[in-house]
């Protein structure tokens, strides 16, 4: 996470609706006192929050993507090993156990090495492809905690893939891709840059010219404009940075897509090359959201909260005029509930008008309205859409309505 870049955005958002004011009035998330920097998902965040992460996971399994779950907290000779400890222990929450050192995992990459290493690899089995949502825990001082941009506890949608070295281009052009596509169903813009090698890199100078090309070619092909970032790789390999804009201009690092070859080197990762040599592969860590809750906290902020259908919480509500509704009402909304449609009966004594305010304050995106006449018409309701529109619908129609608007993401 880029500090200058999160500080800036903090500021400027301060004048404007945020996402906490917006999680509160709409009952998606809470922080408590109890445990400062980790989120309390509310049931219509946590909604939202399923919702991407299930879109990512059907995104991913398309791409031959494998799903991965390994433990929160590990003994820290792992992170000695990984070589994680010697730049990250600062900011890992370590404890003792029957007088060892454990820590809790700030990153995915060296139990998913584990993973890997465990079974004999064949350069045919490459690429191999581990997704991760597991939960991470980085130990940020509790004056910069804010709201959903900086926490303690969350989740990548984190990936690590093993390939061989000439695997490299192909498969960071289908990242780009992926990347690309991604970004244009929230309408986000994603800029390029290309980190090369530092003065201090680590690794083969010939296998780092290598990926650097690999990278480049891969952009190219992709017809993406990036910039260079001139020797601001890690030190263990080269990187793509995607940064986006949101609604508001602000400019985001979300997506990185990193080439590794130092954990494969300091975990012993080897696959069996054709010469019947072992030889060692190369990681490429990437993400495209990053952290799920700040993606969620840039979202939020990006709709102002008024989330796209697929997105939304609750996608309709339903609202009986009189209680004589009521039963109907409450038929439709499990027909819905049954077409996998997120819908909300409000059968509350109130007038319509009250009724009908209190969807639109929760940027509900359809309200479906029982009257008299509807009921005698048999599956009817008054459908009104967010811009305010009305038409009396049919209720199979209006699931067709639902599906499809769901289905392309607008
Ligand atoms: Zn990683």
């Amino acid at each position: 996470m880029d500090n200058s870049n999160l500080k800036a955005n903090l500021a400027e958002s301060s004048s404007r609706r945020d996402h906490r004011q917006i999680g509160q009035e709409l009952d998606l998330f809470s922080f408590h006192e109890v445990a400062p920097g980790a989120v309390f998902w509310h049931p219509k965040g946590w909604k939202i929050y399923l919702t991407l992460q299930n879109f990512i996971r059907e995104l991913l399994a398309k791409e031959g993507y494998t799903e991965i779950s390994t433990p929160v907290m590990t003994k820290s000779q792992l992170f000695k090993t990984s070589g994680h400890w010697d730049h990250y222990k600062e900011n890992m929450f370590s404890l003792d156990v029957e007088s060892e050192s454990y820590s809790l995992k700030p990153m995915n990459c060296p139990e998913s090495a584990l993973i890997f290493s465990n079974t004999i690899r064949s350069y045919h089995d490459l690429p191999i492809r581990y997704s991760d949502f597991g939960t991470l825990h980085r130990n940020e001082l509790s004056g910069v905690l804010g709201g959903l941009f900086r926490v303690r506890q969350f989740t990548i949608d984190d990936a690590h893939i093993y390939v061989r070295p000439d695997q490299i281009q192909e498969e960071i052009q289908n990242l780009l891709k992926l990347v690309v596509e991604f970004y244009k169903i929230f309408d986000f813009k994603p800029e390029f840059f290309l980190s090369t090698k530092p003065d201090k890199a680590m690794g083969d100078e010939k296998l780092w010219g290598q990926a650097e090309e690999a990278l480049k070619t891969a952009l190219n092909n992709s017809k993406v404009e990036y910039g260079v970032k001139e020797k601001d790789g890690a030190f263990y390999g080269p990187k793509i940075d995607i940064h986006i804009k949101d609604s508001q201009k602000r400019d985001w690092q979300l997506a990185t897509i990193q080439l590794d070859f130092q954990i494969p080197e300091k975990m012993g990762l080897k696959y069996i090359a054709e010469d019947g040599k072992g030889k060692r592969p190369v990681i490429i860590h990437r993400a495209i959201t990053g952290s799920l809750e700040r993606f969620i906290g840039i979202l939020t902020e990006h709709y102002q909260g008024a989330f796209p259908l697929w997105l939304a919480p609750v996608q309709v509500t339903i609202l009986p005029i009189t209680d004589n509704q009521k039963e109907h009402a409450e038929k439709l909304a499990s027909e819905l509930a049954g077409a996998g449609i997120k819908v909300e009966v409000n059968s509350r004594s109130e007038t319509l008008q009250a009724k009908i305010r209190t969807a639109t304050l929760q940027k509900v995106p359809y309200l479906g309205i029982i009257g008299e006449k509807e009921v005698a018409g048999g599956n009817l309701m008054s459908i009104r859409d967010k811009k305010g529109d009305s038409k009396t619908m049919e209720l199979s129609k209006f699931q067709s309505v639902l599906k499809k608007e769901i289905e392309q993401k607008f």
